[in-house]
């Protein structure tokens, strides 16, 4: 991406904790193939590097066209699906030239089908069964299955799909989406006469709700390693952090108890104190909301952050830390450092930090 070789800020990516994540999720839902999501350039991770090492996934799940295109272009031979589908004609036409999935979400979609009629794409029907983001409501599926009746001769190229709102923290909401969802494919099955395979679960789906693996898991975050439930520190699931965003230290100081570090002046030394400046600031990803105290791993060892996050450093205080000097490793997050640990911090999410590593990082990939 351009960043020159000596940068100091890394971005490490395991490919064999990927694989091994992945599997984690075969094992989970044995009987379901696997839609691996990279959208968003792979969470962040890369996208080509990525896809590659996840050859065993049936298929790949993005959220925009040209991921897509960039995939098909990069010589990937499986399914492809569009999470949000087309949004225009041209699109369409795009789409089938690359033999893409369509995700069919929105009756100005099946206008479009109409108006360009099939094809032989594979469709997905996403059903809203409670996000009120996506999707066409269980009471409108039957009229969507009559309108696609007329479009296509293959209705097994029709799958079902839907997405949960809550599965990480909400048992209810979860039974109530996969109820709704189920009885709307059972409707479907008995008006089509077959049975259409859907696609239900994202990563918490897959590793909580067995009830939701169906044909096809979706899943995404877990695949990086981070825990797709942050809130709940009662379920672990063995997943590997894929992502480590390394710097180093390029500066210390001392300052004097009294004195304050950073923009703002928002921390103050209660002692005479060691402040380590690293190379890694908001332009790299390092979320400027995450507050003083906050974890960073300096040569191997927890220290808090001291003062605001400024666009391309950070301090440090390790008082506490004396073999912390100029060149010492840092770990923003990822081995050593759960970045959903760091994304509770700064009130965001993994799925945030990961997908916001800035442009001045080397990717490094280990296999
Ligand atoms: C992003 C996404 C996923 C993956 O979700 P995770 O929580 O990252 O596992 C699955 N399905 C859809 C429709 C998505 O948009």
């Amino acid at each position: 991406m351009g960043a020159p070789a000596n940068s100091p800020l890394r971005a490490l990516i395991d490919l064999a904790a990927l694989r091994a994540n992945f599997e984690i999720f075969r094992r989970a839902a044995p009987r379901s193939k696997i839609l691996a999501v990279v959208k968003a350039n792979a969470y962040g991770h890369g996208v080509l590097p990525v896809a590659r090492a996840l050859g065993a996934a049936d298929g790949f799940a993005v959220a925009r066209l040209e991921e897509a295109i960039e995939l098909r272009e990069a010589g990937l031979a499986q399914r492809i699906v569009l999470l949000e589908g087309v949004f225009s004609i041209a699109q369409l036409r795009l789409a089938r030239a690359h033999r893409l999935d369509l995700v069919l979400h929105d009756n100005s979609q099946l206008e479009m089908l109409e108006a360009e009629p099939a094809a032989g794409e594979e469709l997905w029907i996403k059903i809203d069964t409670g996000m009120n983001r996506l999707g066409f409501r269980p009471e409108h599926v039957p009229g969507v299955q009559a309108r696609l009746r007329s479009l296509l001769q293959t209705p097994s190229r029709v799958r079902l799909m839907s997405h949960f709102a809550r599965a990480d923290d909400d048992a209810a909401m979860t039974a109530q989406q996969t109820e709704a969802f189920l009885a709307a494919h059972s409707l479907w099955a008995a008006t089509g006469g077959e049975v259409p395979e859907f696609s239900l679960a994202n990563s918490a789906g897959v590793l909580l709700w067995p009830k939701s693996h169906g044909d096809w898991i979706r899943p995404g975050i877990g695949l990086y390693g981070a825990s797709p439930c942050a809130s709940r520190a009662d379920v672990e699931f063995a997943l590997t952090p894929v992502m480590t965003l390394q710097s180093a230290v390029i500066a210390i100081r001392c300052v004097a108890a009294g004195e304050s570090v950073g923009y703002g002046a928002t921390w103050r030394a209660s002692r005479p104190s060691r402040i380590a400046i690293v190379a890694a600031g908001y332009a790299d990803g390092v979320p400027r909301h995450l507050p003083s105290g906050a974890p960073v791993l300096i040569e191997g060892q927890r220290a808090p952050l001291a003062g605001r996050v400024s666009m391309d450093m950070i301090a440090v205080d390790v008082t506490d830390l004396p073999q912390a000097k100029v060149g010492s490793p840092v770990v923003l997050w990822g081995r050593g450092l759960p970045v959903n640990e760091v994304a509770a911090a700064a009130g965001t999410l993994a799925y945030e930090l990961l997908c916001g590593v800035g442009r001045r990082a080397v990717f490094e990939y280990l296999d």
